[in-house]
């Protein structure tokens, strides 16, 4: 097993090695190569994903990310920011599908800003499609506008598309996923408007009676942004274009209180895949040493259940984490009062001795 280590800018750094700790605890064989990604990699190479890096993550069985990105890259063209590097991977590995769970810990329901019985045992499963959309569909650009409102003024403008075969892939992957779980899936669009996902809906409905066993549902995205926040229970595993989702799963990720705590996996045809948490590199906190580096572990979590096959490792280190949260630890952004503060360092330590020591069951 080959994991390509990319752990890129900000907080990436400081998460991505507590990740590796974590993995090289269980007894497993595995080989890891670094590469730089995202602002360091442009700042050492002049571009956010070098030839050298991209070489690596194709190669590997799979690849642990920790975020791109600062503010201070905001001024660089387009092509040249670290954020850039991301969709890179994701086009050169065809990684079309993103899976971001939203999972409420039971021991930080208060950190939610929603009522606890709202949350209280929240597991739903946002599945995005990740390739296409109005995200990379052509063309797009500035122009000179030759009529709509304001003819002769400058404007701007985007493609959204998707291809029947792009919709059958995903859907096929959320049914799968759902038939692992309680057997749901809502399809979330916008029919009523965009041709675009009229065809998504139909294209759903009809892989859906592919799943007898799988009950499916519609839902437009407003409705959904709307059910998310109101009773997101009713959720189990969501499925829709690349723009709601990225919307929705934000949404989502707020509603178990902290973005610090959720991973996040992006699959291509023959489970390869990149393994990142759901955040970004916060640059407000790098270098502090106070970053929470649990969704970076239960993204390595993640990489074992879906990219290597080792269910069992998997599983270990997903108690460890329940089992430090249930010990009262707390990074700054879960913390509450009453709980123990810890940094990213002692979190990680807190996460390797809860595997070592074998204190947990189940
Ligand atoms: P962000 O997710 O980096 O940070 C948002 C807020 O959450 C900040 O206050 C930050 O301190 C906090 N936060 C994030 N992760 C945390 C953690 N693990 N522990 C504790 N607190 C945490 O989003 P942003 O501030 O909008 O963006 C910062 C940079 O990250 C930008 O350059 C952006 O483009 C980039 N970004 C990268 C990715 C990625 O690499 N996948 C994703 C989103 C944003």
């Amino acid at each position: 097993m080959k994991i390509a280590v990319l752990p890129g800018d900000g907080i990436g750094t400081e998460i991505v090695a507590e990740a590796l700790r974590v993995l090289e605890t269980l007894d497993l064989s595995f080989e890891t190569e670094s590469a730089l990604v995202g602002g360091a990699a442009y700042e050492a190479h002049g571009h956010p994903l070098p030839e050298s890096t991209l070489k690596l993550a194709k190669e590997a069985d799979a690849v642990l990310f920790g975020a791109v990105g600062d503010w201070k890259y905001d001024k660089l063209e387009r092509s040249l920011r670290p954020e850039q590097a991301i969709l890179g991977l994701r086009k050169n590995l065809g990684l079309f599908a993103n899976f971001r769970p939203a999972i409420c810990y039971e021991q930080l329901v208060d950190a939610s800003s929603l009522k606890p019985e709202l949350i209280s045992g929240l597991d739903i499963l946002i599945i995005r499609e990740l390739t296409g959309d109005i995200y990379f569909g052509q063309p797009r650009g500035r122009r000179t506008a030759s009529d709509g409102h304001f003819p002769g003024a400058e404007e701007a403008f985007d493609t959204m598309r998707y291809s029947r075969p792009e919709i059958e892939r995903i859907a096929h992957v959320a049914f799968q996923a759902a038939r692992k779980r309680s057997k749901r899936v809502t399809s979330v669009d916008k029919a009523n408007v965009l041709e675009t996902f009229q065809l998504w809906k139909d294209v759903v409905t009809e892989v859906g009676e592919e799943y007898p066993d799988v009950e499916l549902d519609h839902m437009y995205v407003d409705n959904a942004a709307m059910q998310l926040v109101k009773a997101p229970k009713k959720f189990d595993v969501v499925v829709t274009g690349n723009m709601f989702g990225d919307i929705l799963s934000d949404e989502a990720a707020m509603l178990t209180g902290s973005i610090g705590m959720l991973p996040s996996a992006s699959l291509n045809a023959s489970n390869q895949g990149l393994y990142e948490p759901s955040h970004g590199s916060a640059p407000d906190i790098a270098g502090k040493g106070v970053a929470n580096p649990l969704a970076t572990i239960l993204s390595a979590a993640m990489m074992l259940r879906f990219s290597l096959n080792q269910t069992e490792a998997a599983d270990r280190i997903e108690s460890a984490v329940k089992h430090v949260l249930a010990q009262g630890l707390r990074t700054a952004d879960i913390w509450s009062e009453g709980t123990t503060k810890v940094g990213t360092r002692e979190m990680g330590d807190a996460v390797v001795a809860a595997i070592t020591k074998k204190t947990i069951t189940g």
